[in-house]
Parts: C-alpha cells; sequence; structure tokens
C-alpha cells in the first residue's frame, strides 16, 4: 500500500491529535529484520521416537503448519476451505492476535486479508508498521466459524495449544489482542474489551514474560466510526510501551517522557 502516513489516519478516521512522542534515542525501526536470525536449537521431541505425537509445544514452524492443516481438534474444521496459521515475520518485535478467519481468509490462507484486514493495515501503518515485517499476525482459532460467528470458548480452547507454540517460538516484545475474543483466548480475561483497554498486562509461559495490551478489532471499528480514536490512542500507548521494551532490550536510558 503507498499511502502516506496522514492518509492512514485520513483512512482511519481519525485527526492526529495524539502525536506519537519521540524518545531520545532513535528508534531501531529495521533492527528486527537486519538482525540475523539464531539458529533454532533441535526440538527435543524431534529426537525422540516417531511412534508417539510430538507435542505441539514442541513442534518448529513447518511441523505446526502442518499440524494446523490437518487439525480436526474442533468442529470449526468441518466447514474450512483451509486452515488459516498466521503471517508475518516470524522473529518481530509485534504480534497481533484476532478472533479467526473470515470468508475471504479461508480462501485465500492468510489472516485479515478482507475489509477489517484493510483497516489492521492502516492502523498498523499509523504507527509506521507494515504487514510482514517485524510483525505476525495470527488468530484465535485457525479455522473459520462458519457465518463469521465468534468462536466458542471451547473451540478457543481446542485451538490454544497452536496459538501458544506460535507465541513461544515468536517471543514477541509486545501482543497486541484485537478484540474480546483474543483476550478470552490469551488472557482468560472475561471482561468486556473497553474495562481492559489502556492497561498493560503480561502473558507468561515458563521463562517467557510478554507485555500484553488490547484494543478494539478493526471489524468492531468499522462498525462503530466513533471508537477509532481510542483505536488510535491504544496504538500510541502500544507505541510507547514497545519503545520502553526495545530500549530495554538494548540497554538503553529512556528519556523522560
Ligand atoms: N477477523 C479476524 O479476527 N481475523 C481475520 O483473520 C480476519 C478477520
Ligand atoms: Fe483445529 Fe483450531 Fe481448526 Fe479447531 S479451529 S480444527 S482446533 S486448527
Amino acid at each position: 500500500m503507498n499511502l502516506s502516513r496522514e492518509q492512514m489516519l485520513a483512512e482511519m478516521g481519525i485527526t492526529p491529535i495524539w502525536r506519537l512522542r519521540e524518545l531520545g534515542a532513535p528508534a531501531p525501526a529495521d533492527e528486527a529484520v537486519a538482525t540475523p536470525q539464531p539458529a533454532e536449537p533441535p526440538a527435543p521431541a524431534a529426537i525422540a521416537s516417531s511412534a508417539a505425537p510430538v507435542a505441539v509445544d514442541a513442534l518448529e514452524w513447518p511441523e505446526l503448519a502442518a499440524r494446523v492443516a490437518g487439525c480436526k481438534a474442533c468442529g470449526l474444521c468441518e466447514q474450512r476451505k483451509q486452515a488459516v496459521l498466521g503471517v508475518g515475520d516470524l522473529h518481530p518485535d509485534w504480534l497481533f492476535i484476532g478472533e479467526g478467519p473470515g470468508a475471504e481468509e479461508d480462501v485465500k490462507g492468510e489472516p485479515f486479508v478482507g475489509q477489517a484486514g484493510k483497516l489492521l493495515d492502516a492502523m498498523l501503518a499509523a504507527i509506521d508498521l507494515e504487514r510482514g515485517r517485524n510483525v505476525y499476525i495470527a488468530n484465535a482459532v485457525k479455522c473459520r466459524p462458519p457465518g463469521n460467528r465468534t468462536p466458542e470458548a471451547e473451540e478457543m480452547a481446542a485451538c490454544w495449544p497452536y496459538l501458544k507454540r506460535q507465541i513461544a517460538l515468536i517471543r514477541p516484545k509486545l501482543i497486541v489482542l484485537l478484540g474480546r475474543a483474543a483476550l478470552q483466548a490469551v488472557l482468560y480475561e472475561e471482561r468486556a474489551l473497553g474495562a481492559s483497554r489502556g492497561k498493560t498486562f503480561e502473558y507468561r509461559d515458563g521463562e517467557l514474560v510478554v507485555p500484553v495490551i488490547v484494543t478494539y478489532h478493526p471489524a468492531y471499528l468499522l462498525r462503530n466510526l466513533p471508537d477509532k480514536a481510542k483505536a488510535w490512542e491504544d496504538l500510541c500507548f502500544a507505541r510507547r510501551l514497545m519503545r520502553e521494551q526495545q530500549a530495554a532490550g538494548m540497554d538503553l536510558p529512556l528519556s523522560p517522557a
């Protein structure tokens, strides 16, 4: 997409009242892209006997993709055209998590390619991000719920090992949950989305600890245009948090905000 940032903000229906605060240190915008990817250690289970199925927790990306493609762990497998694992940089700072594939995603095999996806791309662009570049996009469920209904709790629970493994492989610096279903899937948080905005949660898995924030799902924003301004606030919040994470990772002192 070749729109300027101002056009992106216009696309989001946002007057940029909030300007991103630049920190003293230059942002290492391309760092994650330029950094050579570390070699993955071999999965212990891969060395073990091939008789027992390998636990999802031990799968590397190719095996994980194959496992998801053939998964029949919940009823959503019945009407899918294909499972949609996710898309993007495999070693990004940012991980965005939505709800589940819609009709277009089901056909294309990529998350967020329909109308909501266009808005998500605009949201990413508003904070200088781009699909596939230092960003990975996944969903709470990998198969399309019929009629684009919200996935049920049991379906999200059945699909959780895959998302959990994605997070463990990616080790993002920040997770942005898009909408209530993602909030429920990742943080077991049943509260309404609005009550969870503006807070930093923690995702923990063993020694992995990742800050998590929530914002509105782009499909919701398409139906509730006034809330786009709130989503813009959330994105600014996310951006600030990411700057802090990046500075901490590089042991850089933060200049006063
Ligand atoms: N909505 C989602 O939550 N995910 C997609 O991939 C598309 C629409
Ligand atoms: Fe398997 Fe997840 Fe698809 Fe259900 S939604 S069939 S758990 S991949």
